[in-house]
């Protein structure tokens, strides 16, 4: 069993109730309001405005007020660079705060939030650099009569829906790139872990973005999803979640013919041959699968073993994952927190109640571990896993480790690209024809070679497949947030069509 850190009641906790960001001024909503119980600890730690589709219809107006007319669009880059390098000294100021809100809301390890905050900042950081950077192209190639100018422009008012799993870690992987453009925006946070989101707004305010540039409302997808999604005034949806709300999500933008940018969901394989070398391994195998107690779309979820070494490599992982500390979110010591929901909870222990029922079998862990108060889950390990089985193709979103294994290069690339989802993948081996031969075919937006989970602002994001439509991060991601408009200029005296003849 893993080592267990059992929650401590929150200490001085007051119960924070925030309002929506909507045209500059903080808000109530007309939909009630929603409680939020924290995961690790059971007790309402803050309340939010529920949005309905009149909050959302104000946002959007006050949005598009902002493109339309306000200064943001027509402000230069090096002024918008500025701010977004003020925003982002500010979030580092704010970082503890932040944090805070993330590990209690989403119920993730304290000490990770803090790393990803110290991401976040570099994101802003990086986002403001390429604010200076955006340009278009020129054609002095088309002779005397003619110079072509390709102008890339704001595409207009972004709708940015984000997930409860990486809060902060996902707005800034969106936000900064399409402030960077010129753009304005609504953003909706997961009901389920808002406060991070609106205490961006605040630091917004303090950094001089002005009024209705962002703004920012709180409440269910259900309720405003449809609107966000669907709206003639919103000319893109960037959105972070389930591969089924992300094909909803099309559906809704596919009436108005908006763009469309989606991260979505994964079940990433990592390929390990006989020469790897396993110690490593079998770290990057229990950080790739239990980070995030697994509610990450980039989790490392199967293991693709070659035959010859899967009982070791087993027997190492599950060593190592009878180290993780499980427990308290908010002591520095956890490293996987608690489950987001009781219901998220019941699904991720039922799929491994079938994949027991289906013939796999339990190397490590297995269940729930009663803490308490909140509610965890053991790190867990389900080997005799074979390619057809519910775990092996369906995205768990838990704790949960499925270990399947090849004899051949060919059948690992099979089987890992055998399921609808191509988020990211890992290969292990000394031999660079290996790492490559795997690199190069395995249908992954990201794949790692003998690492597994390590990112930075200039790598591009994104899936293949049903993992997604479009890249986030990298030096393209502002360009994402631009239309491109041709220029096309006659120079001198025009031929007539009529003379032509
Ligand atoms: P959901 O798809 O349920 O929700 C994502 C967001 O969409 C939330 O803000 C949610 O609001 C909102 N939403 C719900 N219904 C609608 C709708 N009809 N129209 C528009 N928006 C809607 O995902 P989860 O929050 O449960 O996040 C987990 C999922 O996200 C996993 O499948 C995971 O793989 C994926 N994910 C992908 C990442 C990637 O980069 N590829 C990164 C992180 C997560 P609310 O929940 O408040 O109702």
């Amino acid at each position: 069993m893993s080592i267990q850190i059992r929650p401590a009641a929150i200490a001085g906790l007051k119960v924070r109730e925030f309002e929506m960001l909507i045209d500059g001024r903080w808000t109530g909503g007309q939909g009630g309001i929603i409680e939020r119980v924290a995961p690790g600890h059971g007790v309402t730690v803050s309340r939010y405005q529920a949005a309905t589709e009149l909050d959302a219809n104000r946002a959007i107006a006050a949005a598009r007020t902002a493109f339309d007319t306000g200064p943001w669009p027509r402000m230069t880059g090096a002024e918008r660079s500025n701010t977004l390098l003020r925003v982002a000294d500010l979030i580092a100021a704010n970082a503890e705060e932040l944090a805070w809100f993330d590990a209690v809301e989403a119920g993730k390890p304290i000490a990770q939030v803090r790393g990803e905050l110290g991401g976040a900042v570099d994101i802003w950081r990086y986002a403001a650099a390429l604010a200076r950077d955006l340009h278009g192209e020129s054609y002095n190639t088309l002779g005397d009569g003619t110079l072509g100018v390709v102008l890339r422009e704001a595409i207009g008012v972004v709708s940015i829906i984000t997930p409860w799993n990486f809060p902060f870690l996902i707005v800034s992987q969106k936000l900064p790139f399409a402030l960077a453009a010129g753009c304005t925006a609504v953003v909706k946070p997961s009901e389920l872990s808002s406060g991070s989101t609106l205490l961006l707004g605040r630091l917004l305010i303090e950094a001089g973005i002005p009024a209705g540039v962002v703004n920012i409302i709180t409440g269910t997808g259900a309720a405003v999803g449809s609107l966000m999604t669907s709206h003639r005034d919103v000319d893109m949806v960037s959105f972070t979640g389930s591969t089924g709300v992300g094909k909803l999500t099309m559906r809704n933008a596919s009436e108005t013919l908006k763009k469309v940018s989606l991260e979505l969901g994964g079940k990433n394989p990592q390929i390990v041959f006989a020469d790897a070398n396993l110690e490593e391994f079998a770290d990057a195998a229990v950080f790739g699968a239990f980070f995030n107690a697994g509610e990450c779309c980039n989790a490392g979820s199967r293991l693709i073993l070659h035959r010859s070494i899967a009982e070791e490599a087993i027997a190492r992982i599950a060593t190592l994952s009878a180290k993780v500390r499980v427990g308290d979110p908010l002591n520095d010591e956890t490293q996987v927190g608690a489950i987001i929901t009781p219901m998220h909870f019941d699904k991720v222990t039922n799929h491994v109640a079938a994949a027991e029922a289906a013939g796999a079998g339990i190397a490590f862990g297995g269940g729930g571990l009663d803490l308490g108060m909140g509610q965890f889950m053991a790190p867990t390990i389900v080997s005799g896993v074979t390619p057809d089985m519910a775990i092996a193709r369906e995205e768990v979103f838990g704790p949960v480790l499925s270990v399947l294994t090849f004899d051949t290069l060919d059948e690992a690339v099979h089987i890992a690209n055998d399921v609808d989802y191509g988020l990211s993948a890992g290969v292990w081996s000394a031999a660079m024809d290996n790492c490559l031969g795997v690199g190069r075919r395995v249908r992954a937006g990201t794949v790692w070679m003998n690492t597994f989970m390590d990112g930075a602002s200039e790598l591009p994001f994104g899936g293949y497949k049903q993992s997604g439509l479009g890249r986030e991060l990298g030096r393209h991601a502002v360009e994402d947030y631009t239309e491109t408009k041709t220029l096309n200029m006659h120079i001198g005296a025009r031929s007539t069509w009529w003379v032509q003849r």
